[in-house]
């Protein structure tokens, strides 16, 4: 058996300040083949990762082809996109005759020209391998499942968890489920059902958690092989856009159809109920301090660099300084130049530095201070579960009691290292501020005392009415009250 593995991923905010060229794909993962490591998949690597460890146990020939990743940001280069396309698709040329294709591929990419990006992958890859290939995805929760690539694939998987924990092990869901249907055991059918929904739904809050869990007892019986959950990305004006429910079945379409049905009459009844409290920036900093325990950790999803937002909005930083927040450690602030001119300052300098506040006005206004540098290190990592992050060069500076992590590489707080690299112990802090609108639970929720949710004026704002569709299909809960739920394939 011959199976090829390939990945192009980004999560495009299509509200963002900031293009995506090849560039943040460089800076982030631009992996050839021959060039992708052994010890941990990267953003959206895993079904290559996965496959590359399984294919002499399980007696297949894996053919490696080109990984591309960036971090979430603005609209891709058009240009960029059909080159990273083609060379994936003349490595898929080139690797026939094959029986399998497996894509990690995030599913909010949008690219000048083309507002779904995987869609047309899917499409031209089917139209080079013929039906009989069978074609396996995955997808971040995060995605615009539309019916285009359901049309032009076999399985199509989602991570469950938000924060996204269980990357690798769909990725295992995925192998085993493209070989069991090249073994002929199973013949996967799909059924996916469009809830007219835009939300998010964090699996670490109780109604989501028995959702998925739910969902996950389902699975591997009654016929049932998988069901994913589509969150849907709502910083993109793209027609598809909303959440779904998914259903892989064994042959039997009816029951597929209605597992979805119940299912996806059951994510709307969830409507409204799925998101945090949120405080003020100035309550959430009051109620950090008056808390008894620590570390309090504040999340910042509203500049989360996981949505495409510059992670460069200073509101939380400047507050924690008026109060003089003693303890406190905020990350990541992106800004490559400050971090450049720490670097040039050298630890222990104390000089005038302005940080932040760059990219746009929903970066609010760059903070000038007297800082002090307390430590500098060169091209940093975090981790995400099994998955590791770049950072690139960090400096932390502290300015009167609060202590801040700059970063030259744009990406929202995932590991602890964040802020180990820099010698800062963010389990010894009393309050730790971080941009992320929710995977920094998957570290960050075991070390806190108390996590509080603050909406800021970053640009990721929670109430969507806000936001400027233009292209989405209308209706669509919340910016509708009317809606028309159903199968839609
Ligand atoms: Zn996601």
């Amino acid at each position: 058996m011959r199976l090829f593995s390939a990945t192009i991923a980004t999560e495009t905010n299509t509200f963002s300040p900031m293009p995506t060229s090849l560039a943040a794909f460089q800076e982030s993962v631009f992996l050839r083949p021959g060039e992708h490591p052994d010890d941990a998949p990267r953003m959206c690597t895993a079904p290559l990762f996965v496959a590359r460890n399984r294919a002499a146990r399980d007696g297949f020939t894996l053919i490696e082809g080109s990984c591309f990743a960036a971090s979430p940001a603005g609209t891709v280069n058009r240009a960029d996109y059909e080159f990273m396309r083609d060379e994936v698709l003349a490595q898929l040329n080139a690797a026939l005759p094959l029986d399998a294709v497996l894509f990690g591929l995030h599913g909010a990419m949008v690219a000048h020209g083309y507002d779904d990006v995987e869609g047309d992958l899917l499409e031209r890859a089917r139209a080079i391998v013929g039906q009989k290939c069978v074609i396996g995805v995955e997808h971040d929760l995060h995605c615009h499942m539309t019916l285009k690539r359901i049309r032009n694939c076999d399985i199509m998987i989602c991570y469950k968890e938000f924060p996204h924990t269980d990357v690798a092990d769909r990725a295992e869901d995925l192998l085993d489920l493209v070989l069991r249907t090249l073994r002929g055991e199973i013949r996967p059918v799909m059924s996916l059902y469009d809830c007219r929904q835009i939300g998010s739904y964090p699996t670490t809050l109780p109604l989501m958690r028995g959702f998925v869990d739910r969902m996950t007892a389902l699975e591997g019986k009654d016929g049932i092989l998988s069901v994913s959950a589509v969150h849907c990305f709502p910083y993109a004006d793209v027609e598809e856009l909303s959440g779904r429910i998914l259903v892989v079945a064994d042959r039997d379409k009816a029951k597929a159809d209605a597992l979805a049905t119940r299912l996806g009459e059951e994510f709307v009844s969830m409507r409204g109920k799925t998101m945090p409290e949120f405080l003020s920036v100035a309550d959430g900093v009051d109620a950090a301090i008056a808390f008894e325990g620590a570390p309090v950790v504040i999340a910042d999803p509203a500049d989360n660099a996981g949505g495409g937002a510059p992670s460069d909005n200073t509101t939380i930083v400047r507050a924690l300084i008026e109060r003089d927040a003693s303890g406190a450690a905020v990350g990541p602030i992106w800004d490559p130049i400050a971090v450049r001119l720490c670097f040039d300052a050298g630890i222990g300098a104390r000089f005038a530095l302005r940080f932040g506040g760059k990219i746009g006005p929903a970066s609010s206004q760059p903070l000038d201070a007297l800082v002090e540098v307390t430590a500098l290190a060169r091209e940093c990592w975090q981790s995400f579960g099994p998955t590791q992050v770049p950072l690139g060069d960090c400096a932390a500076v502290r300015v009167g009691a609060v202590d801040v992590v700059l970063i030259a590489k744009r990406t929202q707080a995932l590991g602890l290292e964040l802020f180990e690299n820099l010698g800062i112990d963010p389990r010894a802090r009393k309050i730790v501020a971080v941009k992320s609108t929710n995977h920094f639970m998957a570290a960050y929720g075991p070390i806190a005392a108390r996590v509080i949710y603050v909406e800021s004026d970053g640009p990721l704002a929670r109430n969507y009415r806000n936001l400027p569709y233009t292209k989405i299909r209308r209706p669509i809960w919340p910016l509708d009250a009317e809606t028309s739920p159903g199968l839609i394939y």
